[in-house]
């Protein structure tokens, strides 16, 4: 049966279940206590958490999907994983989806997956792990197109803990019920471990009623799918490709758009540099995305 679904669909089905399988390992390290914090640069931290996660989602992509190319920040992981680490098991409500006609005849060669095993670090180290994901994007040819975020803290002091979004262009979204952000305001999130006068500058130039600032780019989205938000700001380089990817496809999926701040999409393919050179603009709503661009003043866009 698995079989014979279309690639992506059952690329994204496969990635809800190694997307879970990370998130406990994620927070399996945080019960153990030890979090093995490597600097890999300024202000920005690995840990065994983001180690081990990515292990996790890139053996067991792999091993069902040889021909894909997956792209992880944690660079080259090894895929000498222990057993249970490694999970080809499918999401069965997603397998059953109607894969939209242009994405049927996708091949594996065509593919890129995007993975951040742990977005938003920084917070990650800081206790504060309501603003950490795990994000899975699917990229063909160079356009970001499906993705899976999971929140592995999502309910944590609750019953039932974490859980996971997805969302196809094309098809819409799943795993939680989007909100529309209210009306006649103007509720912008942005980095809270990130921050520069640019990106001050830029919220500042959209006289926002509020800012939130929270970790993660994945966190942020959620914002804006959520009805939190309405615009996700960060005039800065720093985001990365893996951190956009998943977010991108989910919230377009869902009727909003990402993009960088000259309004281009960033280009996942294979080959692409893996900074996020021109920021970030991503709105709840697609329709309101331009009028976000043209606000901020072309100085601020120009010297990304
Ligand atoms: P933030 O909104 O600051 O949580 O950033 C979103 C994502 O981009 C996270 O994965 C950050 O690690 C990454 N990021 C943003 N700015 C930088 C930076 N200056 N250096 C390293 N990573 C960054
Ligand atoms: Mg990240
Ligand atoms: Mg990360």
């Amino acid at each position: 049966m698995a079989q014979s679904a279309p690639l992506l669909i059952r690329l994204v089905a496969s990635s809800i279940i190694a997307a879970n399988r990370a998130g406990k390992i994620v927070l399996d390290v945080m019960s153990k206590g030890d979090l093995g914090i490597v600097e890999k640069g300024k202000n920005d931290l690995q840990t065994e958490a983001d180690r081990a996660a990515q292990r996790c989602i890139i053996a067991s992509l792999s091993k069902q999907y040889p021909g894909v190319t997956i792209i992880g920040e944690e660079g080259q992981s090894s895929c000498n994983v222990p057993p249970e680490w490694i999970v080809t098991d499918s999401d069965e409500q997603v397998l059953k989806l109607n894969c939209p006609e242009e994405l049927q005849s996708v091949n594996e060669s065509d593919v890129v997956v995007w993975v951040d095993p742990l977005d938003g670090t920084a917070e990650y180290t800081q206790g504060l792990v309501e603003h950490v994901t795990v994000l899975i994007g699917v990229a063909v040819k160079e356009r970001a197109v499906a993705g899976v975020i999971h929140q592995p803290f999502y309910n944590h002091k609750g019953d039932k803990v974490g859980r996971t979004l997805w969302g196809i262009i094309g098809i819409g979204v799943g795993g939680f019920s989007p909100k529309p952000p209210p009306e006649g305001k103007c509720i912008v999130t942005t980095t809270r471990s990130h921050a520069t006068p640019v990106v001050q500058a830029a919220l500042d130039s959209l006289n926002p009623d509020e800012v939130i600032r929270v970790g993660g780019a994945g966190h942020k989205v959620l914002l804006l799918m959520e009805g939190k938000a309405h615009a996700y700001v960060f005039a800065s380089k720093g985001c990365k490709r893996w951190d956009t990817c998943a977010p991108e496809a989910v919230l377009a999926a869902m009727g909003g758009k990402l993009t960088d701040l000259h309004g281009n999409f960033y280009d996942y393919s294979k080959d692409t540099p893996h900074e996020n050179t021109a920021g970030v603009l991503a709105t709840a709503k697609a329709s309101e995305h331009d009028t976000y661009l043209r606000k901020i003043p072309s100085d601020i866009r120009q010297s990304l």
